[in-house]
């Protein structure tokens, strides 16, 4: 899958640039698709190859192409956005919410949570928070949560008196314990499906009211330079649906 994709992705790259080369003229249609042809018969699933073909793919369409865009972005970064999202492959906020370089500061993690503020565990979620808000000044929060989320699954299967059998995960995981129970308390009879699908969610609101731990996060939110969204990407609808949170969550966005 990802193998075609990026067979797509480079085949379209050489297409464009032999299209620049030899300015569009006639007959260079034929020239265009052997290329193309040539492009996918080749067998990409080697990781170099793939790599190779993506940076060429990005350099071609992006780089070279965006010369000033790319200088300012080289003095320095100016993101808008900190997202937390889900370290599924199939959720990348910078396809999905189409983020060009230098738009959204990113944590990816299972599950896309945000621990509470503590000096102890999860220093790397502290990290970027602290980062993100006092030296970068993000305007907004987003943390986006999706659909088939194996995180969230993997969270509402737990049984409470399970010992851990991963070195990390479950410990992990727990940190969504908050949504699992308000999920289980108004959904307890649903069938398990309907439940991880509500958790998806919930587990976003949780995050957000971790994030109001973190005292740079509440003094922002307090004074209006701060704002928290959650979302939810449903990659099996292709819908998209963002929520804004300050004591109250409030629907901003359904598509
Ligand atoms: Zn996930």
């Amino acid at each position: 899958m990802a193998g075609n994709n990026s067979s797509e992705l480079a085949a379209e790259g050489i297409k464009r640039l032999l299209r620049e080369d030899e300015k569009m003229q006639d007959g260079n249609e034929t020239k265009v698709e052997m290329a193309e042809t040539a492009l996918r018969r080749i067998d990409i699933s080697d990781p170099i190859e793939m790599i190779k073909r993506g940076f060429y793919h990005f350099k071609n369409e992006e780089f070279d192409m965006f010369p000033e865009y790319f200088q300012e972005l080289a003095k320095a970064q100016h993101p808008k956005f900190l997202v937390f999202a889900c370290s599924d492959s199939r959720v990348c906020p910078s396809r999905v919410l189409n983020f060009q370089l230098g738009q959204a500061f990113m944590a990816r993690n299972i599950a896309n949570l945000v621990p509470g503020f503590n000096q102890v565990k999860h220093s790397e979620s502290g990290a970027v928070i602290e980062y993100a808000v006092t030296a970068l000044e993000v305007e907004v929060i987003l943390v986006i949560g999706h659909s088939k989320c194996g995180g969230i699954e993997a969270l509402m299967a737990l049984p409470d008196d399970a010992a851990p059998t991963y070195d990390f995960i479950h410990d992990w995981i727990k940190i969504g314990l908050p949504a699992k129970a308000k999920v289980m308390a108004e959904f307890g009879n649903e069938p398990f499906e309907i439940q991880c699908k509500m958790c998806e969610k919930e587990a976003v609101n949780v995050s957000l009211i971790n994030l109001l731990t973190y005292p740079y996060v509440r003094s922002r939110v307090a004074n209006g330079t701060l704002k928290l969204m959650g979302g939810h990407y449903d990659f099996i609808q292709g819908r998209l649906q963002v929520w804004g949170f300050d004591a109250w969550t409030k629907p901003l966005l359904c598509i």
